[in-house]
């Protein structure tokens, strides 16, 4: 891939986007990065990412340009805003935006971008931190199908799953779903836990069953063992990161005039969780506050 690298320029080294650069270096790519906290650069510099003063100096450089940024008015202001992308980068060039963001945002962004002949998909992913190291993320994109072709070298790169969902925030939408599905799993898996208790039989290997048989997910396959019966919760994903998602998925059904009963206890649950679990602590910690668990067993 090196003889034909493009460049490709990743915007925001947290979590994912270090772990998206570090898996497109050991790919050959040459990657160059841009992230507003100093610690960030530091991390990513010692991976090997040349990490650039500015975004026009990164948007000039690169020919696919990765985000992996905390919110949608994150992408925003690196897009459209004073220096930001559209204004630098080459027409040509294509945005992959993996940051889990809000279909409005990323439709009135990409009806930008073509204006001026670049590319954006909305391209938001799930495999968490390890499935960016290991460049095994499931990549759900909308946008046009000739920017996805242009984008695809770079997104085979980084996920072994890159499902091509629709047009412009398709993606969104697909993620959006898939995290209101964690998001209730999460408290219901949590309920059956303690119903599990509260009738004699002990929780792990009530789990092992549902593992088993027909009410698994990766809740019960993933997050039960790995980060809260170990009791590690180090998953990498945060409170706060899924408050917003669960936000923007409840945002969407009220826009699409959606009636999600369940959901929408879901929702609020997870809205309130803001009182007892701060924005940085694990978000399987949800699953252990008092107000999801009662006050019973
Ligand atoms: P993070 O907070 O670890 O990283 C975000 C990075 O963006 C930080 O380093 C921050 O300094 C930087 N940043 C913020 N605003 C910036 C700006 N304007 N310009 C440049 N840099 C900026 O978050 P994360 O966990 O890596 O998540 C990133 C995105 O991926 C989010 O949208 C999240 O919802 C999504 N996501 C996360 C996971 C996960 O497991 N962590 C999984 C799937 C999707």
């Amino acid at each position: 891939m090196a003889s034909e690298d493009p460049g490709v320029a990743v915007v925001g080294l947290g979590n994912m986007g270090l772990g998206m650069a570090a898996t497109l270096l050991g790919k050959d790519f040459a990657v160059a990065g841009y992230d507003l906290s100093a610690e960030r650069c530091a991390l990513a510099r010692a991976a090997g990412v040349t990490i650039v003063p500015d975004l026009p100096t990164l948007a000039r450089g690169a020919a696919i340009l990765v985000l992996s940024l905390p919110l949608a008015r994150d992408v925003a202001a690196t897009v459209e805003g004073a220096d930001g992308l559209l204004a630098h980068a080459s027409p040509g060039s294509v945005i992959i935006d993996t940051s889990t963001s809000e279909v409005a945002t990323s439709r009135r962004l990409a009806a930008l971008c073509a204006a001026r002949s670049i590319g954006f998909l909305d391209a938001p992913v799930s495999g968490g931190p390890a499935g960016a190291r290991a460049g095994t993320l499931a990549i759900m994109i909308g946008g046009d199908t000739g920017h996805v072709a242009m984008a695809r070298t770079v997104l085979d790169a980084m996920g072994t799953t890159v499902l091509h969902v629709g047009p412009s925030g398709a993606g969104n939408v697909a993620k959006l779903v898939n995290n209101l599905l964690v998001a209730s799993h999460l408290l219901t898996m949590s309920e059956a836990m303690r119903l599990s208790e509260a009738a004699g039989v002990p929780a792990a290997d009530v789990l092992k069953v549902v593992n088993a048989a027909s009410g698994r997910s990766a809740v019960s396959e993933v997050n039960y063992p790995r980060w809260i019966e170990s009791g590690r919760f180090d998953s990498g994903f945060t409170m706060g990161l899924m408050r917003k998602d669960v936000g923007l998925a409840a945002a969407l059904a009220a826009q699409v005039g959606a009636n999600l009963p369940m959901s929408e206890l879901a929702a609020k649950l997870w809205r309130e969780s803001a009182a007892g679990l701060a924005d940085g602590e694990d978000f399987n910690r949800i699953t252990a506050l008092p107000a999801v668990r009662g006050t019973r067993p």
